[in-house]
């Protein structure tokens, strides 16, 4: 499938020709890839001589505090509510990166949902919903950030720089779990080989974003799989939890439990992984495969959520004993 139609590109240039303020906003608990193509098209608009705000739903974790320019994004948050409507008016083009739907930029989702701004969405998440001006939605490809680098090769105009490129290797290398999944293509690695000749130190970036536990997480990883893992063999499926007193003595970060879902799947036998993650007011799922297993499917029929065939997130309101219980008896039906 041919990515940005010439005839799309066009409508944003026309869109983009007086100059408008641009707001980008990504999903909350912004991964590698949400952060990555978020700051590589803000880096992009402004060597363009625009204006852009960058909007986070929630924080992001602090081992990706060295992103370039991340600093500069503006991070929601429940007290400054109302200023954030300025980023929402109407005079503005808002580029929608790494979600599909608006519930998926939490309290920002009103300001979304009924702002009158041009909505342009650049995303790889199954079924985006309807609502977006421009819908630039690719499932299949390896990240939005392959996506970005696509479009401002389309768009034109000024080069990518080594940070623009550092931005949107991160995203490249995340999202495919380093280049490891179904979505590493062959445009994934030679969009890798064109980053790496622009400057890039694949190694460091590497380092920074997958060896970068405290060793609080270390233990904490250790701790969830030795007591908190159950495994059904017979399934080829392992699920783990997290409670919040494990998370208190561990006295970890949120964003310190990503990651901890793909464990299980270093066991050759080991083919759909689960984690349950005991928030204050829900419980969190993360589910992973390394087969043909849909579990964004399962997310989104069970516990709704979504995302991908092989990586899915969802919810439970329910407490965490009652989710777990709910989830075992669907386990011979759905697995
Ligand atoms: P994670 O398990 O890392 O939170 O999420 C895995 C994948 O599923 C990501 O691509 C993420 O965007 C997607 N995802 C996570 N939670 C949700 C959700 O509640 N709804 C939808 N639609 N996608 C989700
Ligand atoms: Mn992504």
């Amino acid at each position: 499938m041919e990515r940005f139609p010439q005839k799309d590109i066009e409508i944003i240039r026309k869109w983009l020709d007086s100059k408008p303020l641009i707001t980008i906003i990504t999903h909350f608990n912004p991964d590698g890839d949400a952060i990555g193509s978020t700051m590589a098209l803000k880096l992009y608009f402004e060597a363009l001589g625009l204006t852009v705000d960058s909007i986070f739903p929630s924080p992001f974790p602090s081992y990706y505090n060295w992103v370039p320019n991340v600093s500069e994004v503006l991070i929601f948050s429940e007290k400054e509510k109302v200023n954030f409507a300025n980023y929402f008016s109407e005079d503005r083009i808002i580029f929608c990166l790494d979600f599909n739907h608006p519930s998926r930029v939490n309290q920002l989702s009103e300001f979304l949902g009924n702002s009158k701004a041009k909505k342009i969405l650049i995303d790889h998440h199954v079924d985006p919903s309807p609502e977006f001006d421009l819908s630039f939605s690719y499932p299949g490809t390896s990240s939005t950030c392959e996506l970005v680098y696509d479009f401002m090769a389309k768009f034109g105009i000024t080069p990518l720089n080594k940070n623009m490129a550092t931005c949107l290797y991160t995203g490249l290398l995340t999202d495919t779990g380093g280049f490891q999944f179904n979505s590493t293509h062959s445009s994934t690695l030679i969009m890798a080989a064109r980053l790496i000749e622009i400057g890039i130190n694949p190694n460091e970036i590497y380092n920074l974003a997958f060896n970068n536990f405290s060793f609080n997480r270390l233990k904490l990883f250790g701790y969830c799989i030795t007591n908190n893992m159950t495994i059904v063999e017979d399934k080829k499926l392992a699920y783990l939890w997290i409670d919040r007193n494990t998370k208190t003595k561990f006295d970890i970060q949120d964003g310190d439990t990503e990651g901890l879902v793909n464990y299980p799947l270093k066991v050759l036998d080991i083919e759909v992984s689960v984690l349950f993650k005991q928030d204050y007011d829900k419980i969190r799922i993360s589910f992973r495969s390394k087969n043909d297993t849909d579990v964004n499917k399962i997310a989104r029929q069970y516990f709704n959520g979504g995302g991908h065939v092989n990586a899915a997130g969802g919810m439970s309101k329910k407490s965490l004993k009652e989710t777990l219980e709910y989830f075992e008896s669907l386990i011979p039906s759905i697995f």
